[in-house]
């Protein structure tokens, strides 16, 4: 059945006058849903019982089913979701540093671009998931979260519907959350980018960079290394970063790959031209691809090489449970469908 999350406020007017409701009843629901966030449709104690019988025929809240949940020794939860076409999507809910938890939302069954690194884009792609299933994992796990990042499975740049949930989430009549506590993680759609500069919210970018060498990108994003031109993904960066708006280059420390002095040079240049934050994130392995983790040397020895960039080294969280970044392969549908 579908999601009542797949109607806009107005979608949602036009169904409550078609069915001759009263016209504020829409407003109400609307406030159940994105103020009081119900579990289910009785719930909505000022509806009379014919309008509930109503969205109980016709709407579930969420079409999301969980099936697991796993629990990791830093306090890192994955759930594992059933869509109502029997895929498999993860969602993962991090402890951060503001006693809250930061939820990493995936946007895709799969993933089209395929990186070589990457156990979600190894595994192929299915579809894009639609805007209810985007906002439902958050609506289903939103207590004390006071980030969100659009970081698990799939690629949101080639997701329309993100554009949408950028909205319910941050508008006041909807969520009203605050768009400086988004991050929208992208490989390097330049579109997308581009969509970001002028979109009339605070969000957050991070940028999946990981090399600035041609021949290491070319084997880090295999299928996509002729279409995101490198020089015009930089260009799309120093305009988005003429707007004031700040973003992190994400970059994924892998052992005798990318860990060596010539890239920490192209990004110490980059630096005198853009102001980023470098996000160092040692790699995850993960029985999907061969490359190595760097030992606790290789990353003292990269820093040593960068000068004038700021960066954090982020140890991704929920290893045990495989929960950390490029981690989530959506396995269970093997085991599943
Ligand atoms: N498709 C988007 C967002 C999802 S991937 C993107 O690529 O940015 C989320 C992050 O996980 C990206 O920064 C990605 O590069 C990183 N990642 C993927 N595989 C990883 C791995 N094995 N170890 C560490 N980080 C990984
Ligand atoms: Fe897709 Fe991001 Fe994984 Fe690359 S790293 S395959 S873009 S999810």
């Amino acid at each position: 059945m579908r999601s009542i999350f797949s109607l806009s406020y107005d979608d949602l007017f036009e169904y409550i006058e078609s069915n001759n409701f009263e016209k504020f009843r829409a407003k109400q629901i609307i406030e159940w849903l994105y103020k009081k966030k119900v579990v289910d449709f009785d719930s909505m104690k000022n509806l009379p019982k014919n309008v509930i019988s109503k969205l109980k025929t016709d709407f579930v809240i969420s079409s999301l089913n969980e099936i697991e949940r796993k629990k990791s020794i830093d306090g890192t939860t994955k759930i594992i979701y059933k869509t109502f076409d029997n895929n498999i999507i993860e969602t993962v809910v991090i402890p951060n540093n503001l006693n809250k938890y930061t939820i990493c939302i995936s946007t895709q069954v799969g993933c089209p671009i395929g990186c070589s690194f990457c156990a979600t884009g190894i595994n192929g792609f299915k579809r894009n998931l639609n805007i209810d299933e985007i906002i439902s994992q958050f609506y289903l796990n939103s207590k004390d979260v006071s980030n969100i990042v659009l970081m698990g499975m799939g690629e949101p740049f080639l997701n329309p519907d993100i554009w949408e949930f950028l909205n319910r989430m941050t508008s006041v009549d909807y969520f009203n959350f605050s768009s400086r506590s988004i991050t929208v993680s992208t490989v390097g759609i330049i579109d997308g980018i581009k969509k970001l500069v002028s979109f009339n919210k605070q969000i957050k970018l991070a940028v999946s960079y990981h090399s600035g060498v041609s021949e290491t990108r070319k084997i880090l994003f295999p299928k996509i290394y002729d279409i995101i031109d490198f020089k015009k993904l930089i260009k799309a960066l120093k305009d988005f970063s003429k707007t004031g708006k700040r973003f992190t280059l994400e970059y994924i420390l892998i052992k005798d790959l990318n860990d060596n002095k010539k890239e920490a040079e192209i990004l110490n240049n980059l630096s005198r031209e853009i102001d980023f934050h470098l996000n160092i994130i040692p790699y995850n392995s993960h029985k999907f691809a061969n490359y190595k983790s760097p030992d606790d040397i290789d990353i003292s020895r990269f820093i040593s090489y960068l000068n004038n960039v700021k960066y954090t080294i982020r140890k991704s969280k929920g290893q045990d449970i495989s929960g950390a970044c490029g981690q989530l392969a959506g396995e269970k549908s093997i085991i599943y469908n």
